[in-house]
């Protein structure tokens, strides 16, 4: 796979998995899982806490190679490396909390054994925007519940994922987690293989609704963390200029490409040139280039298709006539053309139904919406198929928190939209409507890859 920063050099290879070669990976799992659930959730979750201490020793090698391979910026890429430590150590702690002691109840000489068990085989499925993060989010409680694994990561960002679970190795039987590589073709077959019982997928609602056909012919049970058109609503009585630096700063991480940023913006029509006028001077400061380059604050998108698709909106906003501002500096102009390279935008009033506005851009647009009427704003906030994040943002915190609560979406903040780690532990993440069924992190993160096995015993009559 080749730098989306300097489209000529090739930062490494991953061999495509043979369809052939797949039965044999399938069987590999299913025999190491039995005994790695007899280990039991204590012996896993010590586990986890031991990979969790192998992932802290962050190497600057692959924090380089996952900047060439995704194009975030370093600092990014170092955080994501420490995230997943933080993931499968706090997986460890629910897992003990959750599992560690079985659940019993008694009643009318009946006793009831609430057991929790594993899929068996889980296959997992990530893309590339946060390739560690999104795997670990998987791999941690997937393993802690007693499965094993088939992680296919996304074929633009193959290459630190697998060099750290082969790191990983060490620590876990053998066969029981595995790495495959390839496109469309071979998740279809993962998730088609009868001998996987669960498909945990993160990514696009396209590729979702593909997998649900397929899984329609041996149902195998899924989990989708989807896209989202993540909105912010900011309240007339906000700090304007302080908001609009806040929600830039939101916005553009990690070029705009996160699940969870913010897409879309509702700003009140009387402090619209205020809140765009500040949030320029903010973009103004976003240095774009190679994320290997300190000077960069912002990398290139990842892939071509991505960079098609932001130039396509360009093309239809300027074509509608629709004022977009373009801002920040090229960190190499000389380099600029070799690599996916784009300078943050800022769609100034943009019509509320445009595909701008409407669509996961999922790149360095941001529409700017004006409204009238609160009321009219959070319809228009929910009026999508998408319901991850969002955002409200005002000086009445109270206030906030009321419209907050009308937004239809898995994760709302008051004047933030950023996971902390406490977060991260504790609140479900995911979303309802089409951007996900089921959640992850916190218990009900694992939860996810847990069945029930309920043994009812009737005691015999003396
Ligand atoms: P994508 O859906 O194109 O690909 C994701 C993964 O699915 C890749 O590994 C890909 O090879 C695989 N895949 C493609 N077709 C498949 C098929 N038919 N069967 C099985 N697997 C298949 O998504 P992408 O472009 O890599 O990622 C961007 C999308 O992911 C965005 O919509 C973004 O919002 C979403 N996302 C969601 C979350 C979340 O937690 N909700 C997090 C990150 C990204």
């Amino acid at each position: 796979m080749r730098d989306p920063g300097r489209r000529t050099e090739i930062v490494g290879l991953a061999g495509m998995i043979a369809p052939s070669t797949l039965d044999a990976v399938v069987s590999a799992a299913t025999r190491a899982q039995p005994a790695w659930e007899r280990l039991g959730p204590d012996y896993r979750a010590d586990i986890l806490d031991r990979i969790a201490d192998l992932l802290d020793n962050v190497e600057i090698g692959l924090v380089e190679t996952l900047t060439r391979e995704n194009g975030s910026i370093l600092g990014v890429s170092r955080n994501e490396l420490l995230a997943a430590a933080r993931i499968f150590r706090y997986t460890a702690e629910h897992t003990r909390a959750a599992l560690s002691s079985p659940e019993f109840h008694s009643s009318g000489g009946v006793e009831l054994h609430l057991q929790r068990k594993p899929f068996g085989v889980v296959g997992c499925i990530v893309p590339w925007n946060a390739p560690v993060i999104l795997a670990a989010q998987k791999l941690a409680p997937a393993l802690a519940a007693g499965n094993a694994v088939i992680l296919k990561p996304s074929p633009f960002s193959p290459l630190v994922v697998t060099a750290l679970i082969e790191r990983m190795a060490s620590l876990l039987p053998a066969g029981l987690v595995s790495v495959i590589h390839g496109d469309a073709d071979v998740g279809n077959a993962l998730v088609m293989h009868p001998g996987v019982r669960m498909v945990s997928f993160t990514g696009g609602g396209s590729t979702a609704k593909a997998i649900m056909r397929s899984a329609a012919e041996t149902l195998v049970h899924l989990h989708f963390e989807l896209g989202g058109n993540d909105p912010a609503i900011v309240l007339a009585d906000a700090d304007i200029p302080g908001v609009a630096c806040s929600i830039v700063e939101h916005a553009f991480r990690r070029a705009g490409q996160v699940c969870y940023a913010i897409k879309r913006v509702y700003v009140p029509r009387d402090s619209l040139s205020e809140f765009v006028d500040a949030a320029v001077s903010r973009i103004e400061e976003i240095s774009v280039g190679h994320g290997l380059d300190s000077r960069s604050t912002m990398g290139p998108v990842n892939n071509r298709a991505q960079f098609e698709r932001i130039r396509s909106l360009h093309r239809k906003l300027s074509a509608a006539e629709v004022p977009v501002v373009t801002a920040g500096r090229k960190v190499d102009p000389e380099s600029w053309d070799e690599g996916f390279y784009l300078l943050p935008a800022l769609v100034v009033d943009a019509p509320p139904l445009s595909a701008v506005v409407l669509e996961e851009q999922f790149g360095p647009i941001l529409p700017i919406v004006g409204y009238d009427d609160l009321d009219e704003a959070v319809a228009l906030a929910n009026n999508t198929e998408f319901g991850l994040a969002s955002s409200v943002w005002s000086s009445d915190v109270s206030r906030a928190s009321e419209v907050a609560g009308r937004i239809e979406a898995g994760i709302t903040f008051v004047n933030g939209h950023a996971l902390t780690p406490v977060a991260q532990q504790y609140a479900p993440f995911g979303g309802v409507k089409q951007s996900g069924m089921g959640w992850e992190n916190s218990r009900a993160g694992l939860g996810e890859y847990l069945e029930y096995h309920s043994v009812h015993v009737v005691q015999p009559a003396q």
